[in-house]
């Protein structure tokens, strides 16, 4: 390999190593504000969010073996049939 083919596979190497250190910092930096307008809209008990979900959660079935008294699953008062 020649020098200067070498050294330009180097600055590719370089620019693509900055470039995926910018979007991580991108992301996490909209994460973090994402996150800080959410606890703010909380707090100011907002009913509109300008915010998006910090997180979710997918219930993947119904069905459930226990009886927990304040869930609509442990009381068996689903208007939904049971199911996975
Ligand atoms: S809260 Fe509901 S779903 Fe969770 S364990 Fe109790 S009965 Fe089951």
């Amino acid at each position: 390999m020649s020098e200067r083919l070498f050294k330009m596979r180097k600055i590719k190497e370089k620019i693509h190593s900055l470039l995926s250190k910018h979007r991580a910092k991108t992301a996490a930096h909209r994460k973090r504000k994402n996150s800080k307008l959410n606890q703010q809209e909380f707090d100011d008990k907002k009913i509109v969010l300008k915010s998006v979900p910090t997180t979710y959660a997918i219930g993947v079935t119904n069905i459930c073996q226990l009886r927990c008294p304040l869930c609509i699953s442990g009381r068996r008062q689903q208007d939904k049939k049971l199911s996975i």
